[in-house]
């Protein structure tokens, strides 16, 4: 096992990596921008250093600085978190140039996965059924363009195939707007992600998003941990995610997991790493892999047992999962709520010091964050503040659980979106179980 760790991120997936790196025994280097230096892991790290002013671009986003900051401490491993230089390939092959462990998969999956159009053509020769669509990336023929849309089937929707983020894609219901919605894409691709490559898809009118978990070591072990919905999105952005999803036959969700475990199998893929997928009217369609941890990670945590971050740590250290798939097994229901600095209707973000902060505790809560009373929230990255994640034997008193704590939490000095979350666990709907990745949308609008 490693004896020093640096973990290149921030905010509360800083925090938690710390975490499982203390209980592991490993020492565990954090790194910060001049605008975080008074985050509560910067407080309590064995070692922290500052690697640049607060645009990430100079900081979070610096290769060469974290990788001279793991060198000149003494770090052996690199934990990248989510987001930031998390799932990219040159920073992996840099890290391990270096003769450091990246921990997550090796470049060349991250690379594979990274482009949706490899991903997908990967998915489909394991066996994971994908949304229908094409092949390959779009050609130049306007005509080829025309007919493989006539076989897909309006409305369909073009997409970058180095898109990320939510961006990067747009829905086309005739024939007479495809010309220029390919086109435009492209433009926005290239000047995105620096990669003009688009694909089709069927657009689907109604899905639900369902992700599978997956981990799986270097000798040959992968499973499956069930899976979560995430369905509750605001401009493609997860706002709460739940484990298990509602009303989804566990047979069918068993028969995707293990299909999911079996291409990792096959294309020797290491750490944790999730396949999302949409489902509509009870199919799984595939539409990409995330090659890292997840902000949702704890409510398959809660319901599972195990420590996904410890086990990403044990994995990049060459160990063996500690456990096998048919020990895995599912207990209640979990619900995270993302807890974000800004206007609960507006939505415009609403940094700056956090004069009162009273968090939620009791059986079955579990809060992750980086913040504090007195913890300055700073404008220049994302905006969440917390998790806040429940577990119950049920859906129904998680909901019952979630609405408790909510009503617990008490933050003054910023806005937060804590109302919405209580309008969204007081909704028919939600309660039902009854809804798609267009309710959250539809319900600010109004429509509901
Ligand atoms: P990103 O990497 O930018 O997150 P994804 O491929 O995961 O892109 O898609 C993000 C979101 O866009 C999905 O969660 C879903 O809301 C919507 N979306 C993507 N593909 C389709 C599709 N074929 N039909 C309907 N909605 C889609």
């Amino acid at each position: 096992m490693f004896e020093k760790l640096l973990v290149a991120n921030r905010g509360e997936i800083a925090l938690r990596i710390q975490r499982a790196c203390r209980e592991l025994g490993i020492r565990a280097v954090m790194v910060y921008s001049e605008a975080d230096k008074d985050a509560r892991y910067v407080q309590l790290a064995d070692e922290a250093i500052c690697i640049g002013p607060a645009q990430s671009s100079a900081s979070y986003l610096n290769m060469n600085a974290l990788i001279t900051a793991a060198e000149a401490t003494g770090a052996q491993a690199i934990h990248p978190g989510y987001g930031f230089l998390s799932e990219n390939a040159l920073f992996a092959e840099r890290v391990i140039e270096a003769g450091l462990v990246f921990v997550g998969p090796k470049a060349e999956t991250i690379r594979l996965m990274g482009d949706k159009v490899s991903a997908k053509q990967t998915m489909l020769a394991a066996g994971v059924p994908c949304v229908p669509g094409s092949r390959d990336a779009l050609p130049d023929d306007a005509g080829e363009i025309r007919h493989q849309a006539e076989q897909i089937g309006f409305p369909v929707i073009i997409k970058a195939a180095g898109g990320g983020g939510g961006r990067g894609m747009r829905i086309v219901r005739t024939q007479d707007e495809l010309e220029s919605a390919v086109s435009m894409t492209r433009a926005e691709a290239q000047r995105a992600f620096g990669n003009p490559a688009v694909y089709m898809e069927k657009y689907l009118q109604k899905p639900r998003h369902v992700e599978i978990q997956v981990l799986s070591d270097a000798h040959g072990n992968a499973v499956w941990l069930g899976e979560r919905d995430c369905s509750m999105q605001r401009r493609h952005q997860k706002v709460l995610e739940e484990a298990p999803a509602p009303r989804i036959d566990r047979a069918l969700i068993a028969k995707v997991g293990e299909r999911c475990a079996r291409a990792c199998s096959d294309m020797g893929y290491l750490g944790a790493g999730t396949f999302e997928f949409l489902f509509e009217n009870d199919e799984f369609f595939f539409i990409e892999m995330n090659t890292r941890v997840q902000v949702e990670h704890p409510v398959t945590e809660l319901i599972t047992g195990v420590d996904i971050v410890r086990e990403q740590i044990r994995i990049a250290s060459g160990e063996r999962l500690s456990f096998r798939q048919e020990d895995v097994r599912f207990s209640g229901h979990a619900i995270e709520c993302r807890i974000n600095a800004e206007d609960p209707t507006k939505f415009v973000p609403s940094p700056g010091c956090i004069t009162t902060w009273m968090m939620p505790g009791g059986p079955g809560v579990r809060v992750d964050s980086h913040a504090y009373a007195g913890y300055v929230v700073p404008p220049y990255y994302d905006s969440m503040v917390a998790k806040l994640i429940v577990h119950d034997t049920t859906r129904a008193q998680a909901i019952e659980r979630m609405k408790s704590a909510l009503a617990e939490t008490l933050i003054k000095g910023i806005q937060t979106n804590v109302p919405l979350h209580l309008e969204i666990l007081a909704d028919k709907s939600f309660a039902a179980g009854d809804f798609s990745i267009h309710y959250l949308e539809s319900y600010l609008r109004g429509d509901h």
